[in-house]
């Protein structure tokens, strides 16, 4: 049902848990269609992680072609494929255009808002959304309950009941259709806490384990590392990875030395493989080219060059361009002298080392410190209006469902074109329910 169409005889009441992007655009899609629409929200205020996204400027979508734009769902291109006909990413730009907020796109073909902000961008559609009759109940959690009414009519027609968890006391909720846009298991403290995850599972909704998605790797380095250089940024530096077999990822960029290891955005871009070769394989070994501006040859020329009293850091700083951060990293696995031995009887192989320099991930950061979760409700389980099969009038959006993509702007994209999805096909099924429930009167 395209947006803007209202059903006739509409008077189902809707209840949307969660106030993020993929609710609030199910919200919008739902007014549209003419349905009286309540959302709840466990936060004070709604869309704090799409403001937090702010905070880096609000990567709203992507501006490349939409083949290559899709492909970055990986194995669930196809289904996201569906979600973008309803709200692909140039009528994303339009729709902020709608709120007033013009997009640009950056020099990575990244789109943002002009003024890189989310802030404006929220307040003009919730303003929106309230003008066309939404109503918004903050610092109401959800508490699990979710229970079926008895049947009232022949056509079988049933609401639902929530339970929520307001001010320290039970509130229940009656609805006829549920939309859930509970988002995923990162950055809890900003709402979404995953806590979902179990209460499905208990209700018989298939669902894929919650795993960090766009994260952080632990990598154990020596206290001189942690004291000195967490925090810093390896740049320019070189990516490489090919060792499941899935084809070489061979990128540049930078990332940032954690305490723990490393994360940022270079390291993001291939997190999921990573992520899955560490868990079947226990560990996962990236290679880095820490002179990307320089062949190998080059570079052994240059190292060979005589030091004379220089110490070998001042050596490396002036021929290769190494120092501080990627100094130290050197240092993780080659000691000093061995180093300065090297420069002086080995300069070629010193050179070919830092130009493939292997670095071991032992484990995936958690998902609470992930910029997004992959896993979550399985879209086997959902209708093609996003309705779990299993609990009908019960429809599912946003990062809660299991997808996964790269940061670039293909997390909002696919959360919210999933929230119009789920609410464009309530409100289908609802007119489909009202079809039934006038024939059998007949
Ligand atoms: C630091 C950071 C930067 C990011 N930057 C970008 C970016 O630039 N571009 C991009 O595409 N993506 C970005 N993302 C990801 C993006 O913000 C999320 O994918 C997106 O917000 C998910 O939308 P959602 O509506 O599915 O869930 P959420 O935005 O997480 O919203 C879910 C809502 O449900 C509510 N909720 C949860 N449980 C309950 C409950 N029991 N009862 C009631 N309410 C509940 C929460 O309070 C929350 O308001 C970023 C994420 C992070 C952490």
């Amino acid at each position: 049902m395209p947006a803007g169409t209202t059903v006739p005889g509409w008077s189902a009441q809707v209840a949307i848990v969660g106030g993020g992007p993929a609710g609030l655009m199910a919200a919008e899609a739902l007014l549209d269609a003419g349905a009286s629409v309540d959302v709840y929200d466990a936060m004070p205020t709604l869309g704090r992680k799409f403001l937090l996204a702010g905070k880096g400027g609000l990567n709203l979508t992507h501006s490349e072609p939409l083949d290559a734009f899709i492909s970055r769902y990986g194995s669930r291109s196809s289904d996201v494929a569906r979600w973008l006909q309803v709200l692909g990413p140039q009528a994303l730009r339009e729709w902020a255009q709608s709120l007033g907020v013009t997009t640009f796109v950056g020099t990575s073909g990244r789109v943002f808002p002009s003024e890189m902000k989310a802030a404006p961008l929220l307040r003009a559609w919730l303003h929106r959304l309230r003008g066309r009759g939404l109503r918004v109940h903050a610092r109401h959690r959800w508490s699990g309950e979710l229970a079926r009414e008895m049947p009232t009519d022949a056509a079988g027609d049933a609401g639902w009941l929530l339970g929520f968890e307001v001010a320290g006391a039970h509130m229940q909720v009656r609805c006829d259709a549920v939309v859930l846009a509970l988002g995923g298991g990162s950055w809890p403290q900003l709402g979404s806490d995953g806590a979902w995850w179990p209460v499905l599972a208990s209700l018989g909704v298939a669902l894929a384990p919650l795993r960090p998605a766009n994260c952080g790797f632990d990598v154990g380095w020596s206290p001189w590392m942690v004291s000195h250089h967490a925090g810093a940024p390896i740049k320019p530096v070189r990516l490489m990875f090919d060792g499941d077999g899935g084809g070489r990822f061979d990128r540049p960029g930078e990332f940032v030395v954690t305490a723990t290891g490393i994360e940022g955005s270079l390291v993001y871009a291939v997190a999921a493989r990573l992520r899955d070769q560490i868990e079947r394989a226990g560990s996962a070994t990236i290679v880095l080219d820490l002179v990307p501006g320089m062949d190998e040859q080059t570079l052994a020329t240059r190292l060979a060059r005589g030091r004379g009293a220089r110490s070998w850091t001042n050596h490396l700083r002036e021929h290769a361009g190494v120092s501080g951060v990627k100094a130290a990293l050197l240092r993780e696995r080659l000691d000093a002298p061995v180093i300065g031995q090297m420069l002086a009887q080995a300069p070629a192989e010193l050179a070919r080392q830092m130009k493939a320099w292997p670095l071991t991930l032992r484990a995936p950061r958690p998902v609470a410190e992930a910029i997004s979760t992959a896993g979550g409700v399985m879209l086997e389980g959902l209708d093609d209006g996003l309705m779990l099969r299993g609990l009908p009038g019960v429809f599912c959006a946003g990062e809660m469902l299991d997808w996964e993509a790269p940061t670039g702007g293909y997390l909002l994209t696919a959360c919210m074109a999933s929230g119009r999805v789920a609410g464009q096909g309530l409100a289908a099924w609802w007119q489909h329910r009202a079809a039934l429930r006038a024939t059998m009167a007949r």
